[in-house]
C-alpha cells in the first residue's frame, strides 16, 4: 500500500505580546512536501535539526493536522481522522521514537507493555502469553524479559522491546524517528540488522526519520533530503552517495568524514545556520548559505524537478543544467 503525501504544508501561530499589542507570527515547519513512498521500500527522510522531519512524522502519524494537503494510504485520505478510523489507521502505520524509555511506561512489566496494543486492537489470535513470548524472540530477547521492567533493561533492549510493542499491532508501515540515533554505534548495527530482519519475514514498509546520512544511505531504498521544511533531493540511495546534484546534498555529504586524503580536500563547508522557519529566505531557502546561488535564487522558489530516473531536485542550477544538456544533445 502506497503513503502518498500531496503538497502538505503544516504552520504553527505564534502569539507574542508587544508594545503594540499581541503579534502573531506563523512557524512554517513543513512546507509543499510532496511524496510517494512505495509498498515494502525504507525511505529515509534525512535532514539537520530545525528542518522539519519530526513535524512531517507527526503529521504521517496524524498526531498533526496539515495547514493544507493531503495524506493517503493505498488510495484512502488518512489526514484529520479521528476516533477508530485513526485507531484504524495507526493499526498499520505504527512509531518506533528515539528514546524508548519515554515510550515504555515504567511502571509497568514488558509483558504487560506487549500485551497492551494487542488487547487494545484486537490482534490476539490465541494464548496472549505464547503470542506475547513470540514478539520478544522476533526481536532478540528470552521469554525473561517479560517479568521486567523498562529500567532493568540496556538502551539497545529497550529498543528491541518499543520496535516489539510496534510489531504487536501487525503494521504495515512502521515510522522510526530517529530510532537508533540514541545508541551506541555497535547497538545500532543491531537495531538496524534486526529492522532489515524484520523487513524481510513481514514486507514491511520504513519510513527511517534521521539526521544521518551515513545510516539513511546505508539502510534505506530512497532518501529525501529536507530543508526548511522542504524537498531538495529525493533519488536512490546509490545516487545519493554517488551522484549528489542538489548543492546543500553535497555539503552534506561532503560533511561526512572521509578517509581519503583527497575527498578531504575537496571539502564543500557549510557555512552559517539553517534560517529560522518564522521568516524562512523568499526564493530558494538555502540561497542565504548556498555558493552556486544566482538571482533568481532569492526570488523564485525552485520546483522539484526529474533529471532522471526518478532522481529529483529542487535547484535553478541543476535545472538550468539539465535543459543546456538536453538542448546540446
Ligand atoms: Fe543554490 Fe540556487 Fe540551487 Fe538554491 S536554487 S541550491 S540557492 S543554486
Amino acid at each position: 500500500m502506497q503513503l502518498s503525501l500531496s503538497h502538505l504544508k503544516k504552520s504553527f501561530e505564534l502569539t507574542q505580546r508587544s508594545g503594540w499589542g499581541v503579534e502573531r507570527k506563523f512557524v512554517h515547519a513543513v512546507s509543499d512536501v510532496s511524496l510517494d513512498i512505495r509498498e515494502g521500500e525504507s525511505f529515509g527522510i534525512v535532514g539537520e535539526s530545525g528542518s522539519g522531519k519530526s513535524t512531517l512524522a507527526r503529521l504521517i502519524l496524524g498526531l498533526e493536522q496539515p495547514t493544507e494537503g493531503g495524506i493517503t494510504l493505498g488510495g484512502r485520505d488518512v489526514a484529520g481522522l479521528t476516533g477508530k478510523a485513526r485507531r484504524d489507521y495507526w493499526k498499520q502505520v505504527q512509531i518506533i521514537f528515539q528514546d524508548p524509555f519515554s515510550s515504555l511506561n515504567p511502571r509497568m512489566r514488558i509483558g504487560e507493555i506487549l500485551a497492551e496494543p494487542i488487547r487494545n486492537y484486537g490482534v490476539a489470535t490465541g494464548d496472549l502469553t505464547e503470542r506475547v513470548e513470540r514478539l520478544l524472540k522476533l526481536v532478540g530477547l528470552a521469554p525473561t524479559a517479560s517479568n521486567r521492567y523498562p529500567h532493568e533493561l540496556s538502551g539497545g533492549q529497550r529498543q528491541r522491546v518499543a520496535i516489539a510493542a510496534a510489531l504487536a499491532v501487525e503494521p504495515r508501515i512502521i515510522l522510526a524517528d530517529e530510532a537508533v540515533s540514541a545508541l551506541d554505534v555497535s547497538v545500532q548495527a543491531q537495531i538496524i540488522n534486526l529492522l532489515s530482519d524484520l523487513k524481510q519475514q513481514f514486507g514491511l514498509t520504513y519510513i527511517f526519520i534521521t539526521h544521518d546520512l551515513n545510516l539513511s544511505v546505508y539502510f534505506c531504498d530512497r532518501i529525501a533530503v529536507l530543508y526548511l521544511g522542504q524537498i531538495m533531493e529525493i533519488c536512490s540511495s546509490d545516487a545519493l552517495l554517488e551522484r549528489p546534484v542538489h548543492p546543500y546534498t553535497q555539503a552534506l555529504i561532503s560533511a561526512v568524514p572521509a578517509v581519503d586524503p583527497a575527498k578531504r580536500k575537496n571539502r564543500t563547508r557549510l557555512t552559517g545556520e539553517i534560517p529560522s522557519p518564522i521568516d524562512p529566505p523568499k526564493g530558494c531557502p538555502f540561497h542565504p548559505r548556498c555558493a552556486l546561488a544566482i538571482a533568481q535564487c532569492s526570488e523564485t522558489r525552485p520546483e522539484l524537478v526529474d533529471i532522471g530516473n526518478g532522481h529529483r531536485a529542487a535547484c535553478h542550477v541543476v535545472t538550468q543544467n539539465v535543459l543546456q544538456t538536453a538542448a546540446t544533445t
